[in-house]
């Protein structure tokens, strides 16, 4: 049995989204002061502001 992931993802520019871990133990600004310190990942057409989350999930990718 797997669990996905959860994550809510939200453009807040036209060029910027954010994509933020639900259920996480801390609130999430949907900035790039977050105090998670998120990762600005670039990709076509703009950024991904990936936000770290307490448990990880974000490093355990699914074979
Ligand atoms: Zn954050």
């Amino acid at each position: 049995m797997t669990t996905e992931p959860a994550w809510l993802t939200k453009q807040t520019a036209d060029d910027t989204v954010h994509a933020v871990p639900l259920d996480d133990g801390v609130v999430h600004d949907f900035t790039s002061d977050c105090l998670c310190g998120p990762a600005p990942q670039v990709v076509p057409g703009g950024v991904v502001l990936v936000h770290p989350s307490l448990d990880g999930r974000e490093h355990q990718e699914t074979p």
